[in-house]
């Protein structure tokens, strides 16, 4: 079996599973172009705890991890099943590479996991499990954590980092509240400037220039204020091995980075 390549994929705000966008067409064909999985490992940025933890539900529950949107984005659900013997197979790796993890059998599906992947596979018929992250770590711990979950990828199963390569809240949610809607905006240049610096290191497999990009990349606290929707794009990066290449470009709300990286590439 070739191995798969790992994801990044900008999760954006959850109108995207309903919003015709760029974004939302891109994602709605990329499961058909990567083809089915035997299992899917997503890293989402709405998973935040202390230590890595795997989810090990047999049945994850959906969950609408958001306020103040349509009512019909609360209807949607992804019935996918979970698969807590595979949960008990990574804990084991990740400590095999030397990091503690544990399972949680209670914990449902964010939807920084599942909009994206109702997307990509609609039938929900794919296990799917979770992997927090830790911001209080840092980007090495998740580049490590990368690197120990990149032997996964010749086992049939998709490493999926979601979060958004730009994801200024503040700035998003002013202009959501102002009447903007996902493609009304023009994009504020600090956000093509870091979006630019991210997308050059990514193609040239530059992980130390990842990993210290709140040094090195321009407007970097602007871009992200706080870290953990860019985390997953470290955790990705390492399991494919460092280097990658962009597969769709585009924001939303203005500011808001959709983009998503496939790497090394996909077959
Ligand atoms: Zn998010």
């Amino acid at each position: 079996m070739p191995a798969l390549p790992s994801l990044f994929v900008g999760h954006g705000s959850p109108t995207v599973a309903l919003d015709p966008t760029p974004a939302h067409r891109f994602l709605r064909a990329l499961g058909a172009r990567i083809g089915p999985p035997r299992a899917i490992l997503c890293v989402s940025a709405h998973w935040e705890t202390a230590a890595p933890a795997v989810t090990a539900a047999e049945r994850p529950a959906t969950i609408h991890d958001f306020r103040g949107f349509p009512d019909a984005l609360y209807a949607l659900r992804y019935p996918a099943p979970g698969d807590p013997e595979l949960a008990a197979t990574i804990v084991e790796r990740l400590a095999e590479a030397g990091i503690e993890a544990g399972t949680d059998p209670e914990r449902g599906l964010d939807h920084g996991a599942w909009i994206p992947l109702l997307l990509m596979y609609p039938d929900a018929g794919i296990p799917v499990l979770q992997l927090s992250v830790q911001p209080a770590l840092g980007t090495g711990h998740h580049l490590a954590l990368g690197a120990a979950l990149a032997p996964l990828r010749e086992e049939g199963i998709l490493v999926m980092g979601s979060g958004a390569l730009t994801h200024n809240l503040a700035d998003a949610l002013g202009r959501l509240r102002a009447g903007a809607t996902a493609t009304s905006e023009a994009t504020p240049d600090w956000a093509r400037a870091f979006e630019g610096w991210v997308a050059e290191v990514v193609e040239q497999g530059d992980l130390e220039a990842l990993a210290s990009y709140r040094e090195r990349a321009p407007f970097a606290a602007t871009a992200h204020p706080t870290e953990e929707h860019f985390l997953p794009l470290q955790v990705a990066a390492a399991a494919g091995g460092g280097r990658g290449r962009r597969l769709h470009r585009s924001f939303e709300f203005g500011s808001i980075g959709m983009d998503v990286f496939a790497f090394p590439d996909l077959a």
